[in-house]
């Protein structure tokens, strides 16, 4: 293959040339569902504007190339421990630290980096866009000489968040005491402690490092494009670009939206049987229920779930991911369950979750409040209940609940009566018609962004210019 070729011109529009010089684009994921779907919208949005894609994956919880065949794939050893990696769905904030440390004690990234570089079948890599949580790369990079560029897969405010960081700890909001949790944050409002990002066990001095090396990784890098969009966060996408002396830094979300429906990077099968069950089901009746790829339950908070899920008379489409409920192998619905719920309800373990939230049959969304997820409900205009487990959830979940008022927070013990009543007043109550509407503005608000005049859209072609000036 010529190094020169004519790219594809797909939408680009007028800003980019009809022909050109095809240029290539390296993505490098940090390997969890959460960080890997938006980076392969970014690589998706990319290579409709015409980019050649190499992506560069790890071992642990490697990509199937199979499933994006427009794209070259490159896989880079990640030196997770064996231990470390054994606790897959479990702790994140170990397995990052551990992979930039391996990757970071050996030259096996630096090689591949300089391997598909030098690559001259390809056309030529103008730069690296990675995720925050690979320092180890993106130095990598640099002494490669190769530009990157961070891709946030948290909100805005996450990001504000993290860059406040030594702040906290100046101001003595972290650690962070049972006695403050509910003390505001006056510098960032609306944030209390609680909402801080965190880890559910408590490490305060592995998330100071995580925060630190992702802050680094962002200001060494050319520029950091955040999944959100302009009207959702403009505030805090004015603090971050006071704070962050970058050429850019763009709010170019829902990603998910800007992409091709057909780029599918599930790391477990979806099951779409769910998809013909929601046709059958009235419009706006179904609450949907899924923790996301991390989050797990108690075995007791799972009888809860399942019991109040049932009492609340409501329709559901409920996820189950296998290794979801701690100490219980496989997943044992309680007994008299299934007939309590037999025509309303349904129990997957893994859902198509985006043309799940965009069907009519749905009309609420209980979540942990991943940021993919948040934004995914924001899309489609659907309110949520919010559970947050840690991380930034409770962040998103403050902003789902106090900025935009789409949604309130399910809090304390996980008890069937209080998720009875959360359910009902969702899905029948008047409070949760309020926030139905609100929820239908925002994405009202969601569908301009995108078009071609839209803070998206202008966003992406802003990056793509940058990419072939590079
Ligand atoms: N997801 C999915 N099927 C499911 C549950 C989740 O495809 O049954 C996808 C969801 O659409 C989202 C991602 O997995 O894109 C989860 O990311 P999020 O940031 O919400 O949470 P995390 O898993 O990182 O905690």
């Amino acid at each position: 293959m010529a190094a020169v070729q004519e790219a594809r011109t797909g939408d680009v529009g007028s800003r980019v040339p009809q022909t050109r010089p095809a240029r290539r684009v390296l993505v490098f994921p940090l390997p969890f569902q959460g960080h890997i779907n938006p980076m392969m919208q970014l690589a998706d949005v990319l290579h409709g504007r015409g980019l050649a894609v190499t992506v560069l994956h790890t071992h642990f919880n490697a990509l199937d190339p199979a499933l994006h065949p427009a794209f070259d794939f490159v896989s880079v050893a990640d030196g997770i421990p064996a231990d470390v990696a054994a606790s897959k769905s479990g702790n994140i904030i170990d397995i990052i630290l551990a992979m930039n440390e391996a990757m970071e004690a050996s030259t096996a990234v630096d090689e591949v980096l300089a391997s598909v570089m030098a690559d001259e079948a390809r056309p030529r890599p103008a730069c690296l866009f990675l995720d925050g949580n690979l320092l180890a790369v993106q130095k990598a990079a640099v002494r490669l000489g190769l530009p990157t560029l961070v891709l946030r897969t948290g909100c805005a405010a996450c990001l504000g968040g993290f860059l406040a960081f030594p702040m906290f700890y100046q101001k003595g909001y972290l650690p962070r005491q049972v006695s403050q949790l509910y003390m505001p944050v006056k510098e960032l409002p609306p944030l209390r402690v609680r909402d801080i990002f965190f880890s559910v066990d408590n490490n305060h001095e592995k998330v100071r490092t995580i925060i630190a090396r992702i802050i680094e990784t962002v200001k060494g890098s050319s520029g950091v494009v955040i999944n959100t969009f302009e009207a959702l966060e403009a505030k805090e996408l004015e603090r971050i670009r006071r704070e962050l002396d970058l050429p850019l830094v763009l709010a170019a979300g829902p990603l998910h939206k800007l992409s091709s429906t057909t780029t599918g990077s599930s790391l477990l099968d979806q099951d779409y049987s769910c998809i013909k069950w929601l046709d059958s089901q009235p419009a706006r009746s179904v609450l949907y229920v899924s923790f996301g790829s991390l989050a797990s339950l108690s075995s007791n908070e799972f009888l809860e779930v399942a019991w109040g899920l049932a009492n609340s008379g409501h329709n559901f489409l409920w996820v189950v991911r296998p290794g979801m409920i701690r100490g219980m192998n496989g997943i044992h619905l309680p007994n008299g369950f299934d007939v309590a719920v037999e025509g309303r309800g349904k129990v997957i373990q893994w859902a198509p979750q985006q043309e799940v939230l965009a069907h009519q049959a749905v009309g609420a969304f209980w979540t942990h409040n991943g940021w993919n997820s948040t934004l995914e409900s924001i899309s489609e205009g659907i309110p949520m209940i919010c559970r947050p487990h840690s991380l930034d959830q409770t962040m998103n979940a403050r902003y789902v609940a106090e900025i935009w008022g789409v949604g309130f927070e399910l809090e304390g013990e996980l008890e069937r009566r209080k998720i009875e009543l959360a359910i009902r007043n969702l899905m029948s109550g008047k409070e949760g018609a309020e926030m139905r509407e609100r929820a239908e503005d925002l994405k009202m608000k969601v569908v301009e962004c995108l078009e071609s005049s839209g803070s998206s859209h202008i966003a992406i072609d802003k990056l793509v210019n940058y990419i072939l000036s590079l």
